[in-house]
């Protein structure tokens, strides 16, 4: 019998097997997709079939586990091009200067990084601040315009959820204080190649057998084992099983027993993340271009690098209620906005939040929903564990939080093998 079954090839799950496989462990990974990667989803895309990523793609340079792994295994980081312009549009045009009053702009955007730097503290105003959704402090705070748009901008990348759902501690943290393009300066690298390198790597040099195209139905502890029921019919014994699946598509899972009442709830509820991240080529943008505003929801553009074709590999975000299913038509007219000069070539994207193997993009966790988060909640149970980026972890969202929560659940599942054999 092998040691640990993997539920989700993700990065959670074939990382895990590739450290099982350093305790001496057996794997088999179980994946529902014809492929492995999960949200680690890169592809040719273009002239040059230069691989893009559709979900997942930078790393921060703190990211010690994910850039730890990719060393691991051989693979080079690409730096992000230098910020080199920043434009703000609105109102279909494009202006070097975020606001009409720059002075009405500059006292709301001292408001939003003062209330940012307080975010940690344990006072009565900052409690107030962290139980409140991104519509309530906006609502609150009453911003200008032009700071509601570039909150609203920033929003696509960190909250990607619904304004009045989420809480505004999902984007207003302390280091915000240092100002609002620290979200794009952290993004420090992509991985060569694209993102679902890593995974498709450490599944190859872990050994485990990997099943493709067969989604688990339901997962058994039997007490002295566990027993996965795949959609073929397929059933696959092992001593333990690791649950690396994204949160918003456990409730498809049979448990036996029952998940607890924490998860039970949050697996009924799910998390809040729906964004769209979109990749546009056009001729024109030179790379570290940064265009924030409002264009037919697409918030947030950045001219990422050249393709080997002279054209630019451009990255929008928007939130999926805002966008809608985007046309070639939307693309154009927020590019017209954004970059007047560029010529649009061709867009792309993955529907993550359709997606039934995902059902959503990174984590965003309705406000009050957060306790169920809790590690406790998500800690070991009799012959199962659980991991992923959608879990709790300092880094919960990121492929850092993946690979943190599958560190974790390692260890707990070797202690358990050598407990109970
Ligand atoms: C558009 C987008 C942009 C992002 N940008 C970044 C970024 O720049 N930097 C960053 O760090 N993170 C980013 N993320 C988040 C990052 O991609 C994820 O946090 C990470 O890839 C999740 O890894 P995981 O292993 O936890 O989950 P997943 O990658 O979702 O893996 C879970 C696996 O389980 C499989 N599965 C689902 N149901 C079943 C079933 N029933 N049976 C078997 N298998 C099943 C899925 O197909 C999937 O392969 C982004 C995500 C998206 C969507």
């Amino acid at each position: 019998m092998i040691d640990t079954l993997i539920l989700g090839g993700g990065l959670a799950g074939t990382a895990a097997a590739l450290w099982l496989a350093d305790l001496g462990r057996t794997c088999t990974i179980v994946e529902a997709r014809p492929r492995l990667g999960g949200r680690a989803h890169a592809r040719p895309w273009g002239a040059g079939g230069v691989a893009v990523d559709y979900g997942g793609g930078w790393l921060r340079k703190d990211h010690a586990e994910m850039i730890g792994l990719a060393q691991r295994l051989g693979l080079a980081l690409s730096p992000r091009a230098p910020i080199t312009q920043h434009s703000h549009f609105r109102n279909g045009m494009w202006h070097a200067a975020p606001a009409e009053d720059m002075k009405a702009h500059q006292a709301g955007l001292t408001q939003l990084l003062t209330d940012a730097a307080q975010m940690s503290d344990d006072t009565p105003a900052s409690r107030a601040l962290n139980a409140m959704t991104l519509q309530d402090y906006l609502t609150h705070r009453a911003l200008p315009a032009s700071v509601e748009r570039e909150v609203l901008a920033w929003w696509a990348l960190s909250g990607s959820a619904p304004p009045d759902q989420v809480g505004v501690n999902e984007y207003l943290t302390p280091k915000l204080a240092k100002g609002l393009l620290v979200k794009l300066e952290e993004l420090a690298f992509t991985v060569q190649g694209g993102a679902s390198i890593i995974p498709q790597e450490a599944a190859k040099a872990s050994g485990a057998d990997v099943v493709l195209g067969d989604a688990a139905e339901r997962l058994e502890d039997r007490g002295d084992c566990v027993q996965a029921t795949l959609t073929s019919g397929r059933k696959i014994t092992a001593r333990t099983a690791l649950v690396a699946l994204p949160l918003n598509t456990l409730s498809q899972i049979r448990f036996t027993p029952p998940l607890n009442p924490a998860q039970s709830r949050l697996s009924k509820l799910g998390h809040q993340g729906a964004a769209i991240k979109l990749m546009i080529r056009a001729q024109g943008p030179s790379p570290g271009h940064l265009a924030t505003g409002e264009a037919l929801g697409l918030r947030w553009i950045y001219a990422d690098r050249h393709l080997p074709d002279g054209s630019t590999l451009l990255v929008a975000f928007g939130l999926f209620q805002d966008v809608g299913e985007p046309t070639l038509a939307t693309v154009q007219a927020a590019m017209a906005a954004a970059f007047p000069t560029a010529e649009v070539l061709d867009f792309d994207w993955h529907d993550w939040v359709n997606d039934p193997f995902a059902r959503g993009t990174w984590v965003s966790p309705a406000l009050h929903s957060l306790p169920d988060y809790a590690a406790q909640h998500w800690a070991m149970q009799g012959r199962i564990a659980f991991a992923g980026s959608d879990l709790y972890s300092t880094e919960q969202g990121w492929f850092e939080g993946a690979l943190l929560t599958a560190r974790a659940a390692v260890a707990a599942l070797d202690l358990c093998l050598k407990q109970n054999g």
